[in-house]
C-alpha cells in the first residue's frame, strides 16, 4: 500500500458543523448476492476533504453509500461519530448528507423551491424557517430566479447544484458526493468543484475528474474491493496514474 504523507484537518471555522470523531470503517466488507464488492476495509476518517478513486467497478460507489447508510456492510461496521449505520440510521442520515451522481435521482418534486423544502418538510421545520432557510440556499447557488420553476427544466448543471442545495439545506456536517461531476461539461464542472472546495462541512467525494483533489486532505485509490493507496493527493494520485498507464 503506498501512504503518503497525511496533511492534519484543517482548524474549525464553525464548531456547529464540524465533526466530533469522523467516520469509521471497521474490518468492512460488502457482498452482493454471492459478488463480493468491498473486502477488509478498515479506514478511519477524520480529514475535511476525503476524495475515492479508482477504476470503474472496483467498489467505490459501494464504499460511499456505506457512509450514510444507503447501503449496509454484510460484515463489519461502519460508524459516524460514534453512530452505528445498522443501528442509529436516522441520526447518521441526518449528519451524512449524499450527492448522486444523476441529480434526476434526487429530485423529486415540481418545482425548485418545493425540492429544496421537502426534506424540512419532513423534519418539521417551522414554516418561517424552512422558508428562510430555502431562500438562503437558492440565493447561494444562483437559484433564486428559479425558485417556481420545474425542476426538470433546469440546465444539467443547474440541476445538480439543486441536488446540492437540497442536502445542505439540512445542514449534514458532512456531504458524500459520488461521482459529482461526471454528468457536466467543463464549466459547470468547475462550479461544482468549487462548490464543493468553499464547503465548510467535512467531505467525502467519489471522482473520476482528478482535477477536482488538489486542495484534499486525503486521497483513497480503491481496486477490486480494497483501498491499496492512502495518502496526500499529489502522492496518491501520481500512484494511482502511473499504475494506470
Ligand atoms: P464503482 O463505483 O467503483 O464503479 P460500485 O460500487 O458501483 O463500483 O460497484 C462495484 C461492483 O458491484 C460492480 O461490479 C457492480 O456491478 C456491482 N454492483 C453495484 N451495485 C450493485 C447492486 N445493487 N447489485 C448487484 N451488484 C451491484
Amino acid at each position: 500500500m503506498a501512504r503518503a504523507w497525511r496533511r492534519a484537518a484543517p482548524p474549525a471555522e464553525d464548531p456547529a458543523v464540524r465533526s466530533r470523531s469522523g467516520i469509521e470503517l471497521l474490518d468492512v466488507g460488502h457482498t452482493y448476492g454471492d459478488r463480493v464488492v468491498l473486502r477488509e476495509v478498515s479506514l478511519v476518517l477524520p480529514e475535511h476533504r476525503v476524495a475515492v478513486i479508482g477504476s470503474n467497478g472496483s467498489g467505490k460507489s459501494t464504499l460511499a453509500r456505506l457512509l450514510n447508510g444507503l447501503v449496509l456492510p454484510t460484515s463489519g461496521r461502519v460508524l459516524v461519530d460514534g453512530l452505528d449505520t445498522a443501528t442509529d440510521l436516522r441520526a447518521v442520515r441526518r449528519r451524512v448528507g449524499f450527492v448522486f451522481q444523476d441529480p434526476d435521482a434526487q429530485i423529486v418534486h415540481p418545482t425548485v423551491a418545493e425540492d429544496v423544502a421537502f426534506g424540512l418538510q419532513n423534519q418539521r421545520v417551522p414554516a418561517a424557517e424552512r422558508d428562510q432557510r430555502v431562500t438562503e440556499v437558492l440565493a447561494r447557488y444562483g437559484l433564486t430566479e428559479h425558485a417556481d420553476h420545474p425542476a426538470h427544466l433546469l440546465s444539467g448543471g443547474q440541476k445538480q447544484l439543486l441536488a446540492i442545495a437540497g442536502v445542505l439545506v439540512m445542514r449534514p456536517a458532512r456531504v458524500v458526493f459520488d461521482e459529482p461531476t461526471t454528468l457536466l461539461d467543463l464549466a459547470n464542472r468547475r462550479r461544482v468543484g468549487r462548490v464543493i472546495e468553499e464547503l465548510e462541512q467535512d467531505v467525502v467525494v467519489v471522482t473520476h475528474d482528478l482535477d477536482l483533489l488538489a486542495g484534499f486532505d486525503r486521497v483513497l485509490v480503491v481496486e477490486d474491493g480494497r483501498v491499496v493507496a492512502d495518502g496526500g493527493p499529489d502522492e496518491t494520485v501520481g500512484w494511482y496514474v502511473a499504475r494506470m498507464s
